[in-house]
């Protein structure tokens, strides 16, 4: 008999910041590449993951999304779950559920596609990766999309991220060394192959799946990957996760920018709205400066790298196409980020948003 090691991925209830937690089981080897629900519920202790107290601790892990598993190799998973509570419903901690209910309840109308690019920032204990042990390094200038060993740091740990990326099956669409020393992008989503799917539930799932795999690919170089908006205080850019965003509406050739021009207007009326689920700490990333607009004020902009929301300089060239919201901070949570993006776009909400908040 063959067997198969299925690593069961979650989303805790750490406050402010939600965090991955996994736990490995073995299963008798499905033979082909299973199917969510091919894959059995499984519980965990979620009073040591903020998510229940000790006296009924019990929480169901709910397989939602399966991949290759690229560490352990061919016949073994990356199972991506939702965690419900004991009799079933979604756990408060799990925002994949409303996002789910807001594409059920009229987005898949829309066919909205996303594809996010999530900044993050290497550290080897207390620093930045090659940063000086005392003091800064070189102003800003040279290191994105840098070459050289004196330019980049980390690029082995990036280049086997993408890889694993890939050979798990996740939209990876690309890759860059960013701003700040130490720092990197990665992209996710929307590739413009038509066999794939962009959709907002998928390339959520992705990204967390390509979260999971940097922070465990990082265990081998011993190098932690950070989400904070702003790791490093000062005249350094911060991380964020831009969200590029586009609906039938928005793509179709003819009514594309009316249709990008409406969601923009629709936005900048909800600004507060998607700031309060942009990730914590967005404040000390959104100041107006570094490539970000101030959190306090809306501004939208073709090819404007110091707005809220940029129209790319080629979808204003062809009249149609997506937009993209360059607010949420890097630790932002992708559904929650989605969804209000669903929500204001595409003007959908669910009946019951008290008990779905
Ligand atoms: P930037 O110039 O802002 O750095 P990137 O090259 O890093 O942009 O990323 C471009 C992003 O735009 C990718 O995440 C890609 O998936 C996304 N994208 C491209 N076209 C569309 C579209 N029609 N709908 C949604 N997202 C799209
Ligand atoms: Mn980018
Ligand atoms: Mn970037
Ligand atoms: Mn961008």
């Amino acid at each position: 008999m063959t067997l198969s090691k299925v690593t069961y991925i979650w989303i805790d209830g750490a406050i402010p910041t939600q965090t991955l937690r996994s736990k490995t089981k073995i299963l008798k080897s499905p033979g082909k590449h299973p199917h969510p629900d091919d894959v059995p519920f499984w519980t965990f202790d979620g009073s040591s993951t903020n998510q229940a107290s000790g006296h009924d601790s019990d929480l169901t892990l709910k397989p939602v999304c399966i991949v290759n598993d690229p560490i352990a190799g061919i016949g073994h998973y990356l199972a991506l779950c939702e965690v419900l509570n004991p009799d079933g419903t979604a756990h408060p901690s799990n925002k994949r559920d409303r996002l789910v209910q807001l594409m059920e309840n009229g987005g898949k109308t829309h066919e909205p596609w996303i594809g996010f690019e999530q900044e993050y920032t290497l550290f080897r204990g207390q620093q930045p990766l090659g940063w000086p042990d005392r003091g800064y390094p070189a102003p800003q200038g040279p290191f994105y999309c840098g070459v050289g060993a004196d330019e980049v740091f980390g690029r082995l740990l990036v280049e086997r991220h993408a890889q694993a990326c890939l050979d798990a099956g996740l939209m990876l669409y690309g890759t860059n060394a960013e701003v700040m020393p130490g720092q990197w992008e990665f992209q996710i989503g929307f590739r413009d192959i038509e066999s794939e799917s962009a959709d907002p539930i998928t390339v959520s799932d992705h990204l967390w799946l390509a979260r999971w795999l940097l922070y465990r690919l990082g265990e081998e170089y011993d190098i932690t990957a950070r989400l904070h908006p702003k790791p490093v205080k000062g005249d350094w850019n911060g991380a964020g996760k831009h969200t590029n965003f586009s609906t039938r509406e928005t793509r179709d050739h003819k009514h594309g920018m009316e249709a990008i021009n409406k969601a923009i207007k629709a936005l900048e009326a909800r600004h507060q709205d998607h700031i309060a689920v942009y990730g914590s700490d967005l404040e000390l990333r959104l100041t107006g400066k570094h490539e970000t607009a101030s959190m306090n004020e809306f501004i939208a902009g073709v090819g404007h790298r110091g707005a809220s929301i940029r129209i790319p300089r080629p979808v204003a060239t062809k009249g149609y196409g997506y937009l993209e919201d360059r607010r949420p901070g890097a630790n932002a949570n992708p559904y929650e980020v989605a969804a209000a993006l669903i929500e204001t776009i595409c003007g959908i909400h669910l009946p019951n948003t008290e008990k779905n908040a």
